[in-house]
């Protein structure tokens, strides 16, 4: 596999760490909460994970963070571990951040035993008051010197139900006049009486994030736990539980920025009010940021891929382009895809001079920059679709598509000239009827005179008809502004469909299956709305686009 991390400030802290002989090997993990689908976000994370497992020959664990019963689902599991594998990595050990919820409570107990937490028996509200301001100090709670033998009574209760959800919590006993309010005594068990997807109802309590983290990774013996910026201000906490709960290894916390990009949503909340709502049909919706979206759209492991190595990993926030992302398809389809004819919105062309019955086969390269991809043969006969775009009555200047008088190139087939324009009772046009010239096949190396334009077309006879969906951005960053939420600023545009037609050869093709239609951009078979009598194409990216790419 190619090397999928460049030069970056973490990589370097590694070589470092081996080279000075702090670790003998490394070992990284990836810790989604099973709360939803993964994001291009998490591919970002993914990547740079098992990225630098891989390189520095270490290992990489996939763990499940479930410790908030609510909003996990084994749907979201292994909706994950098929994402992970999906974008081309292994992992070494596969972890349920709940399996630790025994020896979390025991590290508890010790922590109340060397008079580092208590029980407090304060409203969220009342916590919040006495908690101070960044200005501000906070005050300590009045339950704060309990003594240890009331805490271990106390927090035995919680956990056997004698309280009501809500009613107490475990307290770290840090410092409440710190500057970093994660350290004024932050809570670390709550009481919630909810039925958990790996250990169903045998807990009442759970452990809050800050503490069972840093947890999870030295239990695991990771020696760097990556994780994004937001965390920076909670690495002292991080420290501290690490001490304080005496864990024999001590993982080092490293932030790196978050991925954002322009024109989407990066946050599995979000996201899945977007699906519940009913903005987009699923969480695999191709218009979704997500791993599984992007896979339904028609992107490919490696864009994915080369898209994380090239956007790099860096200690300040910034926005990608989502034109980077499409950027890293085309290359990756430039040379794979074959290029074929597709026709999306048709109109019906005669050829007047061509025999009636005739039907006869032309070649085709698949792709004339891949040579490997071979020849095709595409039948041609009397009538053709092409695309309404490529026709026009009348004309600007610099027009030189057919009209009525002009003569173009059919692509891989004749010239031909248009006579005669047939339009229904409203003055639409219906078909166009033209003659070609036998003399100018292509292929045969005809000089006799050029044509400024060619078009692309399909035989009407053998067509294929199928169902393009095309895309624009879910999410219109220029339609934010004060006062709106990110559901404002839905793309209701954002999805069109039209129905159209595909060369003859094309009728076995399966989903995920990805071509070049000429001029229109690559497109994917859709995997769900794709039938045994009806193909459905997504279209993943444009041929072109307005970004300059910095190299
Ligand atoms: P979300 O807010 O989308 O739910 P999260 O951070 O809560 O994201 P987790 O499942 O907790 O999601 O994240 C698993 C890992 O992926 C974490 O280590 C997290 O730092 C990383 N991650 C999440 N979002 C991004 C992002 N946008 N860019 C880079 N890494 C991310
Ligand atoms: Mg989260």
């Amino acid at each position: 596999m190619e090397n999928n991390t460049s030069s970056n400030f973490i990589r370097n802290i590694i070589i470092d760490d081996l080279e000075t002989g702090k670790h003998k090997e490394i070992i990284t993990r990836f810790p989604p909460e099973p709360n939803g689908y993964l994001h291009i976000g998490h591919a970002k994370s993914i990547c740079l994970n098992f990225g630098l497992g891989e390189e520095f020959k270490g290992n990489t664990n996939l763990r499940f963070d479930d410790t908030n019963p609510v909003k996990e689902d084994t749907e979201y599991v292994q909706s994950i571990e098929e994402d992970v594998k999906w974008l081309g990595f292994k992992w070494d050990n596969l972890y349920f951040a709940s399996d630790y919820f025994d020896e979390m409570y025991h590290r508890a107990i010790l922590l109340i035993k060397n008079a580092k937490a208590y029980v407090c028996d304060l409203s969220a509200e009342e916590m919040r008051e006495y908690r101070g301001t960044l200005k501000e100090p906070g005050k300590e709670s009045p339950y704060r010197n309990r003594t240890v033998e009331e805490n271990l009574d106390l927090f035995e209760r919680m956990k056997n139900g004698a309280f009501k959800d809500g009613e107490k919590v475990l307290r770290a006993k840090i410092d409440m006049s710190s500057p970093n309010l994660n350290m004024r005594d932050p809570v670390i068990y709550r009481i919630a009486r909810a039925t958990h997807h790996n250990t169903g109802d045998k807990w009442c309590i759970y452990p809050m994030y800050d503490y069972a983290h840093p947890l999870e990774d030295a239990i695991e013996g990771i020696t760097h736990s990556i994780c994004t910026l937001e965390f920076e201000d909670h690495r002292p906490l991080y420290d501290w539980v690490v001490k304080e709960c005496e864990m024999e290894c001590v993982p080092r916390q490293i932030e790196f920025a978050r991925l954002d990009i322009t024109n989407t949503v990066m946050s599995k909340r979000k996201l899945k009010q977007l699906v519940d709502e009913g903005y987009v049909d699923g969480w695999d919706d191709p218009r979704m940021p997500t791993i599984s979206g992007l896979r339904r759209r028609g992107f490919t492991p490696e864009s994915i891929r080369n898209f994380a190595k090239e956007i790099g990993v860096a200690k300040n926030n910034s926005k990608v382009d989502s034109q980077m992302l499409d950027h890293f398809i085309r290359e990756d389809l430039k040379l794979k895809a074959p290029r074929t004819m597709g026709i999306l919105r048709p109109l019906k062309v005669v050829i007047t001079n061509y025999p009636e019955d005739k039907v006869e086969m032309l070649e085709a390269e698949n792709n004339p920059e891949n040579l490997d991809m071979g020849n095709r043969e595409i039948p041609f006969s009397r009538e053709l679709y092409i695309e309404q775009e490529d026709f026009m009555e009348n004309p600007p200047k610099k027009y030189f598509r057919l009209f009525p008088g002009n003569e173009v190139r059919l692509k891989h087939a004749y010239f031909i000239k248009c006579n005669e324009v047939i339009k229904d009772e409203n003055g639409n046009v219906t078909e166009i009827h033209c003659t070609y010239d036998i003399e100018t096949k292509s292929g045969t190396g005809f000089t006799g005179r050029k044509v400024k334009g060619t078009i692309h077309w399909v035989e009407a006879k053998n067509a294929v008809p199928v169902e393009f969906r095309l895309y624009e951005p879910l999410i219109l960053d220029e339609d934010m502004e004060e006062g709106k939420t990110f559901i404002d600023c839905v793309n209701s545009k954002s999805l069109e469909r039209v129905q159209g037609f595909v060369e003859p050869n094309m009728k076995d093709i399966k989903p995920q299956d990805k071509f070049q239609f000429f001029r229109h951009g690559y497109f994917n078979v859709d995997t769900k709305y794709t039938t045994e009598d009806k193909i459905v194409f997504n279209r993943i990216v444009s041929l072109k686009s307005s970004f300059a790419f910095k190299k």
